[in-house]
């Protein structure tokens, strides 16, 4: 009976990543299929959140709404400082919802 939720396909690998592969998969329990599934969905899922992110920039931009990269960069390099500098600000001037403060370790 066919499995309807899946489908077969063959790749190539390099020699030493096949070898990797099995090794992994024996000392995981897993099957080399297993894993060679889990990662493709998770590369995927991957690609597709950065092509997503990647549009919202674009769209963020073009509308401009955006950070200045020197502000962003300013803004970083001055961490750890003994003069921290406040989180930049989008070039339009207003502050968005989605606008975070840096995430602090202290307590
Ligand atoms: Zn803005």
């Amino acid at each position: 009976m066919a499995n309807t939720r899946s489908a077969t396909l063959s790749i190539r690998l390099k020699s030493e990543t096949k070898r990797r592969l099995a090794r992994l998969a024996e000392a995981s329990g897993r099957s080399s299929n297993f894993l060679i599934s889990d990662a493709v969905e998770s590369y995927v899922a991957d690609q597709e959140r950065m092509l997503a992110e990647m549009r919202q920039a674009d769209r963020q931009v073009k509308s401009g709404h955006y950070v200045r990269h020197e502000d962003m960069k300013a803004w970083l390099l001055s961490w750890g400082t003994d003069r921290e500098l406040p989180p930049p600000k989008c070039v339009c001037g207003k502050v968005h919802a989605d606008e975070s403060p840096r995430p602090r370790s202290r307590g």
